[in-house]
């Protein structure tokens, strides 16, 4: 099977120095070259002799056979080669395609094409006994890295501005979950700050089919600037990381729940909703609904699953020597969370509530320091996943070759990286 190629091998990168060292000297179109319009090549590849069917809901194999004049014996016979050879049983109504080709109109078919996934096609083929044979074929996918850059507006969400820019749905949602390690989206986001993403775009004959990873962010966050690049380690293992080459992602989120508002800050003294007198408040309330799964916020161990009357439900959750996290007020706990047990990153763990001290359904989410509780907002997170010096080594190099190729591309919006 041919592979996306990635970016992250040392071949790409080397092709991706000479390219971008050809840019430099206006020899230019190898790597980074304008874009084509493609537009209008979409689907208009039917002839009189093929039909396409895309498949719908309540469709079966059968039917869709039966349907073109395909006998009964033959119609087994295809699904049971189809199954054996290529693996396919059902069909995925909306998504799937079948091709049927034949020699004439009036013939009987002599081809079907089943295509499960924009990168691969399964055809099966007839002889002149009509025996059927079935061959998978990968297609091979041309991937550019493409460049989009947007500003925030005021009064703007980083969505609306992302989309202005015109980054796709599915890698704004990408980028807002690598960003949601490093900012706060209801706090951190003010209108002027730019930001820029690179990601893929994989094209198939010429015709764009969808997208691929995000290859770098930058955003000017309040903290300061925030950049990520993906790079692949020579072990295989793929990463985001900083300018220097540190793990950019974080141990732990500073907001568990994506998109949560947040209706109490962390502060040393406030009046408390419940109690009437004022006294600190050790961590962050984010409004979320009874019901709401509650994620950990990094990978760790239970270390309580209590109760008590002024935090109700929680669970706290060890992460490593110095960091833990609490999660208050839940309405239940999530099902095998029991103190002891280790949880990842994202599990869930329960469900905001408003047991305990409270005044309605919300999460109280605490970060404790080294036994001493800190602003889940602003305290320095400790990055993981670093590169050996080897492969610090070559992240930097790679960096600073893309850092080239996004400046030639913020120049030529146009343009793409081939990879
Ligand atoms: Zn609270």
């Amino acid at each position: 099977m041919k592979k996306a190629k990635d970016i992250m091998n040392m071949k790409n990168l080397t092709r991706l120095v000479y390219g971008l060292a050809a840019v430099m000297t206006l020899a230019a179109i190898f790597v980074v070259t304008t874009r084509r319009d493609n537009r209008h090549a979409h689907t208009n590849d039917v002839s009189e002799c093929t039909s396409v069917v895309v498949v719908a809901s309540g469709d079966t194999l059968s039917k869709l056979l039966s349907e073109q004049g395909l006998s009964h014996n033959e119609i087994v016979t295809i699904a049971n080669v189809l199954k054996s050879d290529a693996g396919i049983s059902t069909l995925r109504a909306n998504s799937d395609k079948i091709e049927f080709r034949r020699a004439t109109d009036d013939s009987p078919i002599s081809k079907i094409v089943v295509i499960p996934s924009p990168w691969k096609q399964v055809e099966l083929t007839c002889d002149e006994g009509r025996n059927w044979a079935c061959k998978t074929i990968d297609i091979e996918r041309d991937t550019r890295a493409v460049y989009r850059s947007g500003e925030i507006l005021s009064g703007d969400s980083f969505y609306l501005a992302g989309q202005r820019a015109g980054i796709p749905a599915g890698i704004l949602v990408d980028v807002y979950d690598l960003l949601a390690f490093e900012m706060d989206f209801e706090r951190d986001v003010r209108a002027g700050q730019k930001f820029s993403v690179l990601y893929e775009e994989n094209y198939s004959d010429g015709k764009k089919v969808d997208n691929g990873h995000v290859l770098a962010v930058a955003f000017e966050a309040l903290r300061g600037n925030v950049k990520m690049y993906r790079f692949r380690q020579a072990d295989g293992t793929i990463g985001y990381y900083d300018e220097n080459g540190n793990g950019a992602i974080k141990s732990l989120k500073r907001t568990p729940i994506n998109n949560a508002k947040i209706t109490s800050s962390f502060s040393k003294g406030r009046k408390h909703p419940v109690l009437g007198f004022t006294r600190a408040h050790k961590g962050v309330d984010f409004r979320a609904p009874t019901g709401t799964p509650i994620p950990a916020a990094g990978a760790g161990r239970v270390v309580a699953r209590s109760y008590n009357r002024g935090h109700g439900n929680y669970v706290k959750i060890r992460h490593n020597g110095s960091y833990e996290t609490l999660y208050a007020h839940m309405s239940k706990f999530a099902k095998n969370v029991k103190v002891g047990t280790t949880v990842r990153q994202g599990q869930i763990i329960g469900y905001a509530g408003s047991t305990g001290l409270s005044t309605g359904p919300h999460l109280h989410y605490e970060i404790i320091k080294n036994g001493k509780h800190v602003n889940p907002m602003t305290v320095k997170l400790p990055a993981i996943n670093n590169l050996n010096a080897a492969d610090k080594k070559k992240f930097l190099e790679y960096r600073r070759v893309l850092d080239g190729g996004i400046e030639q591309l913020s120049n030529n919006p146009k343009w793409f990286i081939q990879m």
